[in-house]
């Protein structure tokens, strides 16, 4: 892979924290600036984050005395100093859309963590391993915003990169039908800390707001094809959710339940996640977990603090595979929120779309 270099805009919040840590030593990906609000523009770095490094290492050295940039006034100046940017940022639906659009026009790609865009036709939401194929539409997309090398690419919401990427496999070969599943979600998915959010100790909270209807509507996106420049959704499977949060600092996990149209073994089942890999484990991408999907035969895994950050924290980690009494299976799903479900899933996608030809290095 060529060498790039890269914008983090929301780069003081909790992702763009974590993208910072991911970015440090990445072999191919060099940040060149740092964007956030008004409010933070002109400060150094370490001045602008403040008291709210949530990371549980220490802020690299090396972007401590960088200045922060404006993320909604000096894009020209941003898109002409990098590659292509990240994006992480809390701005309405309609403000997140303009930013992201002044980027791509300005012939900067954009890596989005937010929302936003995840359900305009020609804007892929990837999940390298599953659906590397959605960058296709990127040329339409391109045609649409008339640019040559501006575009927006989005990654899918935090809760289902742990149910998802176990459900996938297995509907190529046995034909998923229903889901059920019900998320328990860290509290670092809110962009929050303990600290900073002491009423969630020793607590549940049975609201996130517009999680459900993501953990439903989402995965249809992710199984749409590719069909006249745009991806169309898919209608099937049926995917019902029910998102809860619990007093976990990092890593979601989901309980899902299956019915499949040709009922497999558990051997079966078993087998598909044992040898499913996708493009990022064949081309060896800097952030790809070696191994994509890792199975527990113990019962009381996989457990949240112990399996989190194994292989980067970008593996998937699945156990408790046994058979229901009312869906055919039922088994336990868990990612790394920040890392597989946010910063390292947009990394792992910037790798990918570099590598395949999406994006080119300026120089
Ligand atoms: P956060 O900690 O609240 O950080 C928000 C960032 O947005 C900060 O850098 C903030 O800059 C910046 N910002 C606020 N207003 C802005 C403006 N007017 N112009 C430019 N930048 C502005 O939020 P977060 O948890 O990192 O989440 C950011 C995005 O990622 C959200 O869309 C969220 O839904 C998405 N996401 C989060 C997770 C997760 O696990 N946390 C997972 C997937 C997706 P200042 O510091 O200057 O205010």
């Amino acid at each position: 892979m060529k060498q790039y270099k890269v914008g983090v805009i929301g780069a003081t919040g909790m992702v763009g924290q974590r993208f910072l840590t991911i970015l440090e030593n990445h072999p191919n990906f060099t940040v060149a600036a740092l964007a956030a609000s008004g409010r933070s523009a002109g400060k150094t770095y370490e001045q602008a984050v403040g008291s709210r490094w949530a990371m549980t290492v220490p802020m690299p050295e090396k972007y401590k005395d960088m200045i922060v940039l404006d993320a909604e006034n000096d894009v020209e100046k941003i898109a002409s100093a990098v590659d292509f940017v990240f994006c992480a940022v809390n701005l309405s639906k309609d403000e997140t859309k303009a930013l992201e659009l002044k980027y791509a026009k300005a012939e900067c790609p954009v890596m989005s963590n937010n929302s936003a865009n995840r359900f305009t036709d020609d804007v892929p939401m990837i999940i390298p391993e599953i659906n590397p194929e959605h960058a296709a539409v990127i040329e339409a997309q391109r045609k649409r915003l008339g640019t040559k090398r501006g575009f927006i690419s989005v990654k899918s919401n935090c809760s289902l990169q742990s149910y998802v990427p176990a459900l996938y496999p297995l509907d190529r070969e046995f034909g998923v039908k229903d889901v059920l599943v019900c998320t328990y979600q860290a509290i670092s998915g809110a962009g929050k800390t303990f600290e900073r959010w002491p009423e969630m100790i020793d607590n549940v909270n049975p609201y996130i707001g517009g999680e459900e209807e993501k953990s439903e509507r989402e995965p249809l996106k992710i199984w749409g094809q590719v069909k006249d420049g745009k991806i169309e959704l898919s209608h099937r499977p049926n995917f019902t959710a029910q998102c809860l949060r619990v007093p976990v600092s990092d890593g979601h996990m989901a309980a899902v339940f299956v019915r499949f149209e040709k009922k497999p073994t558990k051997e079966q089942i078993l087998s598909v996640w044992q040898s499913f890999e996708g493009k990022p484990q064949q081309l060896k991408l800097p952030t790809a977990p070696e191994h994509f999907i890792h199975y527990y035969e113990e019962n009381d895994m996989p457990q949240t603090k112990l399996c989190r950050d194994l292989d980067k924290g970008m593996a998937i980690h699945v156990g408790r595979l046994r058979e229901d009494s009312q869906y055919d299976y039922k088994f336990v799903c868990l990612s790394h929120n920040t890392l597989r479900g946010a910063a390292g899933g947009a990394v792992l996608m910037a790798e990918l779309l570099c590598e395949e030809g999406y994006i080119d290095n300026k120089e």
